[in-house]
């Protein structure tokens, strides 16, 4: 491998960040500052330029690439620091956390300048900032992203590897809505559902991290579990922050445990009632699957074959739906 393939595979920015480098933006959009990794300090003189993939301490006076940063961190030869480089290297849990985090954070932004993108919210019965907030809802515009990651430091093949962009350099979302996927405090998973029919729904590839929000709503003793996140954002919205979703009918088994402990937790499902009766028969198998478990399960009936977020689009208040709960028929 010659010396640019390897800087292009790692960039100083991801290799700081894998080290749990601290770092914030300095100025203009590609440099950044943090405290020195190489000299003891108490004020940040440490700064890397994403673009040039540089570094310059203005305390210790080091600086250079990044195999010039590895051989003063970790104290070896130049040889030495090419073959620790050379070894192949899968992303780190927290680089690619990292990546996700930006790109989380970059789609927020982006959803503030569309006008397009909260009317659509509204449409589907969002319309809360703070809720929009505290979900860190955004909007993907498309074609912009790589440009703004490989701009903070993020490299390419780590862009690749989390799927968020193509090989050939194409974001994976376009026109879509943006939901991540937290576990753990970390973004492990983004949802992104599109204005259009064709293709509503994608994630990116890999783990999703379980039920959605289940550092918050784990605490409830009682939860109601659905299939959607435009549902969960309306129950939210209403108020019912014990909403959780499995995105689908079919739970992982990582969500079935979740739910099922501590054992007694009382579940309800709110699922879509089509008229097929297709989701009738996945809440009763679901319902089998976490009566085993230890949890005790109820259906939750909406009139007419709404879903939670059809029901509050089409007039439903917090009253109507907690009628709703209050009628639900063990399983
Ligand atoms: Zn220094």
């Amino acid at each position: 491998m010659d010396l640019q393939q390897l800087k292009q595979r790692l960039s100083l920015l991801d290799y700081l960040r894998q080290q749990h480098w601290t770092l914030r933006p300095a100025g203009n959009s590609s440099e950044f500052v943090g405290l020195c990794p190489l000299h003891p300090e108490t004020h940040p003189s440490f700064y890397v330029n994403a673009q040039k993939n540089l570094f310059y301490c203005h305390g210790c006076g080091q600086g250079g690439d990044l195999i010039r940063f590895v051989e003063l961190f970790q104290h070896l030869s130049f040889r030495e620091s090419l073959a620790y480089l050379e070894r192949p290297n899968p992303p780190s849990a927290e680089s690619a956390a990292a990546v996700l985090e930006e790109t989380t954070a970059f789609y927020q932004r982006q959803l503030q300048d569309r006008g397009e993108a909260r009317l659509y919210l509204e449409q589907r019965g969002v319309s809360d900032p703070a809720l929009i907030q505290e979900l860190r809802i955004g909007y993907a515009h498309g074609g912009n992203l790589r440009r703004h990651l490989t701009a903070q430091g993020f490299s390419f093949a780590l862009l690749q590897r989390a799927g968020l962009v193509s090989r050939q350099g194409f974001d994976a979302f376009y026109h879509r809505v943006v939901f991540p996927c937290c576990q753990d405090g970390r973004v492990v998973n983004l949802y992104g559902r599109s204005f259009g029919t064709a293709f509503p729904h994608r994630f990116l590839p890999g783990s999703r991290g379980g039920l959605f929000a289940w550092g918050a709503v784990r605490q409830f003793p009682t939860v109601i579990l659905v299939e959607g996140l435009f549902d969960l954002a309306v129950l939210w919205q209403a108020g019912f922050h014990n909403t959780t979703c499995s995105f689908g009918t079919h739970l992982t088994p990582t969500q079935l445990r979740q739910l099922s402990h501590p054992p007694g937790r009382r579940v309800f499902l709110a699922y879509d009632q089509d008229e097929n009766q297709a989701g009738q028969r996945a809440s009763q198998a679901l319902a089998r699957q976490l009566r085993l478990l230890g949890a005790v399960v109820f259906l939750v009936m909406l009139p007419n074959g709404e879903d939670p977020n059809s029901y509050f689009i089409h007039g439903a208040s917090a009253a109507d739906f907690a009628r709703c709960l209050e009628g639900a028929q063990p399983l």
